[in-house]
């Protein structure tokens, strides 16, 4: 059996900033409100940046932001900008509905920021109205269109899969990457916290197989193309003759924790060691309450005590909602 997980291998801290969200997905949140956490509780912009020197300490390199929704926690490019700022980041990222990119988007390349993944579960404006309770799928596409204008180049798209409701769509997300220089992720659905999506959850679970199969009976055979060297779970792959490519997110039937490279800081300032699994140490009252030399002795340890609660192979329900997690 392996040993605790060396912090050496740990390369990306996912910080959520916020678990409220401007839309409602029907596999992340409850209809009913979720009881949100209370403002004073959320890290400031400044404790997150302390994690993050510390996380720097420890030779992760690359953070993720995330939610929630991360771009309603208000002047988030001020965030991206005190991270940017910070020595040895080699990248900065954020995963985001999108709603509000248009109106970001600039802010946050001038701030610093990379990368931009944007979740999309269907390329139908009616259906992604009601998979999100709200949401409009031409803002989305608008936000995506300013980030390319802004310079973000080649975007992600993250797409759940769910049987029943997007799953005769698999082809068509798959044929967008024929033509325009994106990726395109199909992520397997996973079952955390309390959700509403009708239909029990192995009724909606489709698996990464599945979803190849639906896609190269159409397409033909997926050509892998690279492996994502930087630990992460991602293969990627490629239609034949196609400018963009395919990823799958294959948490449930392909667990990759052995290369699972991540810890997650959630917005009230808990630093877990998986999606799943709920072994987690509280940063905030080391952040709020240790002074002097305590502190960043206390946050060491923290990231090394986190480190050794990485499962070898996670649970299969989470204890939390994917929305105060940050996915
Ligand atoms: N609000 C942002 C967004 O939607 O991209 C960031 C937070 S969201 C929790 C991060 C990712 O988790 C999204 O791509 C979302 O689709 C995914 N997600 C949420 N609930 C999920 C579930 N039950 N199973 C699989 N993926 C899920
Ligand atoms: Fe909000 Fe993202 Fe969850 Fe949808 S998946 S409810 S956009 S946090």
């Amino acid at each position: 059996m392996a040993g605790p997980r060396d912090i050496r291998a740990v390369r990306t801290l996912r910080i959520s900033v916020t678990d409220r969200c401007n839309f409602r997905c029907v596999y992340c949140m409850p209809e009913d409100k979720l009881d949100w956490v209370p403002r004073e509780t959320l890290l400031s912009f400044e404790e997150i940046v302390e994690v993050a020197r510390a996380a720097l300490a420890h030779g992760i390199r690359s953070f993720k932001l995330t939610g929630g929704e991360p771009l309603v926690r208000h002047d988030l490019p001020r965030l991206v900008a005190m991270l940017r700022a910070l020595p040895d980041v080699d990248e900065l990222s954020m995963t985001t509905n999108g709603a509000l990119l248009g109106e970001f988007a600039p802010a946050l390349k001038a701030a610093g920021l990379d990368r931009i993944t944007v979740s999309m579960d269907t390329l139908d404006g009616d259906k992604f109205h009601d998979i999100t309770r709200g949401g409009d799928l031409t803002a989305v596409w608008r936000g995506v269109r300013a980030a390319q204008v802004a310079g973000f180049g080649h975007p992600k798209i993250n797409c759940v899969a769910m049987r029943g409701i997007n799953d005769e769509e698999f082809a068509e997300f798959a044929a967008l990457t024929l033509t325009k220089d994106l990726t395109v992720r199909f992520i397997e659905y996973m079952p955390l916290g309390r959700t509403a999506l009708g239909g029990e959850y192995e009724e909606r679970f489709i698996s990464e197989s599945e979803i190849r199969g639906r896609i190269e009976a159409r397409f033909g055979r997926l050509v892998a193309t690279m492996k994502d060297t930087g630990h992460g779970p991602a293969i990627v792959w490629r239609l034949p003759g196609a400018v963009g490519r395919i990823g799958f997110i294959s948490a449930m039937s392909k667990p990759f924790c052995e290369t699972c490279n991540r810890l997650r800081l959630t917005a009230e300032g808990q630093l877990r060691s998986c999606l799943f699994d709920g072994g987690e140490v509280e940063l905030r009252p080391i952040i709020r309450d240790m002074a002097g030399e305590t502190r960043p002795t206390m946050l060491h340890r923290a990231f090394v005590d986190c480190v050794a609660f990485k499962p070898e192979v996670h649970s299969y329900f989470g204890n939390r909602q994917m929305s105060q997690i940050g996915g």
